[in-house]
């Protein structure tokens, strides 16, 4: 919270009086932030924002890549924009350093406004000021760090284009034919044979090379940061990242090596629900369970294909597993109100309780690591299955329809529509 005579510090209410202070002192939201941290992203409503200590940047898209179009420093202003024009947020404002950054509504800026105008017109000249920087920045397209020369439809280039474009590394992709433009980038040097050329900035010409010379050309890690390491894991999804964090809390040194541009493959496109019986947060919530129950359930799906000794590790392994990445952090919830598949009809099944998801974290807590990582393209349910837990409910009647098929009273095919409400 801001006191009275820190307010007064700040230039832009340094002539304000001890009325306007005190509405400000009881008005002005504090905000502490971290390294990346944002205070607010592009297209966000209104505030106005000054930062007190530590210095922020503004980042705006421009052409798909995140540019640093401003920085601002203890005594600055951000927001001042829209709060002049009445727009959304044009840019994104966010820590460099420990930050701490004071924040107005824009209803209290009006009221503010109101009992000291001068107020209105000091954030107005501000605002022109940065129209003209955003003018700036919209306006020149950022400079291709390297040219592809090939044909559209050629695999290479496909591969070459595809894989700067996830990594948002601005580029050119001039065609062979283009007689002109291929002077422009290569001095008039031809191109002949196999495709993509790719023609850095200093002249230097790759041809038709691999994409890890591609990434280390334009400044991208594709070496580990030490020589050896005690375990090294290839593949970054669920399985990778929960060996790696199981090695980091033994005290071993771990590497996830990835071959996409960003981490979590397929992992990312699944619903993220755990199933596993006997477990610590359905013991917590008073939901009882037992192996033999667990193991007779098991057995029912696995229908007589299942491996035993595999059933068994997992059966064992999973709560402590569960119980062992808890401890480490992971905040796992356990889904409520959705039942076993065939519940009623399979033996050991339960009407809830095995099913285990992580509660929701605000990306902004990945930092730098938020860009990193693959975002699934669709949710189709919802983001948690407590979110989604109407349609899973709807598919535990499909379970039912089934079961009853499968106890071989034959329903028929309209009849079971029917009762499944298709
Ligand atoms: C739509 C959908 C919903 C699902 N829902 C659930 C669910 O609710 N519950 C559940 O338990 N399961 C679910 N699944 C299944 C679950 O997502 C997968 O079983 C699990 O994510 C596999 O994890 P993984 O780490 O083994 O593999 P992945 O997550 O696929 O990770 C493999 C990684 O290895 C990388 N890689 C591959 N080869 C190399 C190489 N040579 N060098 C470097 N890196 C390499 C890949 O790029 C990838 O990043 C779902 C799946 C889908 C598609």
């Amino acid at each position: 919270m801001f006191t009275i005579e820190e307010l007064a510090t700040i230039p832009l209410f340094s002539e304000l009086g001890e009325k306007e202070l005190e509405f400000l002192a009881g008005a002005v939201e504090d905000i502490s932030l971290v390294p990346g941290e944002y205070v607010a992203h592009e297209g966000d409503g209104r505030f106005l924002a000054v930062v007190v200590a530590g210095t922020t940047e503004l980042t705006k898209v421009v052409n798909g890549v995140e540019q640093v179009i401003g920085v601002r420093g203890p005594g600055e202003l951000g927001g001042e924009v829209p709060m002049t024009l009445g727009t959304p947020l044009p840019a994104s404002m966010r820590a460099v350093d420990r930050s701490r950054v004071l924040k107005l509504t824009v209803e209290d800026f009006h009221t503010l406004a109101a009992m000291a105008p001068e107020i209105s017109a000091t954030v107005g000249a501000a605002a022109v000021e940065r129209m003209e920087m955003l003018r700036n920045a919209t306006a020149q397209p950022p400079a291709p760090a390297l040219f592809v020369i090939g044909p559209r439809l050629d695999a290479g280039v496909h591969t070459c284009d595809s894989f700067l474009r996830r990594n948002q590394i601005p580029y050119e992709r001039v065609d062979p034919d283009d007689a002109g433009a291929i002077a422009r980038i290569s001095g008039g040097t031809g191109v002949a044979g196999l495709y993509p050329v790719v023609v850095l900035r200093d002249g230097t010409r790759l041809n038709s090379p691999t994409m890890r010379s591609v990434a280390t050309a334009v400044g991208l890690t594709v070496a580990p940061g030490r020589a050896e390491y005690d375990v090294v894991i290839v593949g970054s999804g669920m399985a990778g990242c929960c060996a790696a964090l199981a090695a980091h809390a033994a005290g071993l040194s771990a590497v996830v090596l990835e071959k996409a541009d960003k981490a979590g493959g397929g992992t990312t496109y699944s619903y993220g629900g755990l199933w596993l019986g006997i477990n610590h947060l359905q013991e917590k919530a008073g939901l009882a369970d037992t192996r033999e129950d667990t193991v007779a359930y098991m057995r029912h799906l696995g229908g007589g294909y299942q491996v035993d000794t595999h059933q068994d590790a997992y059966i064992d392994h999973a709560p402590r597993a569960l119980r062992h990445f808890t401890e480490l952090g992971v905040p796992f919830q356990l889904v409520r109100g959705l039942p076993d598949h065939y519940h009623g009809h399979a033996p050991g099944s339960r009407a809830e309780g095995r099913m285990v998801e992580t509660a929701l974290i605000s990306g902004e807590e990945l930092g730098d690591w938020q860009d990193k990582v693959l975002v699934s393209p669709e949710l189709p349910m919802g983001a948690t299955f407590e979110e989604a837990i109407e349609r899973l409910v709807f598919l535990a009647k499909i379970d039912a329809g089934l079961a009853e098929l499968d106890a071989g009273k034959g329903i028929p095919h309209d009849e079971a529509k029917r009762r499944l409400g298709m």
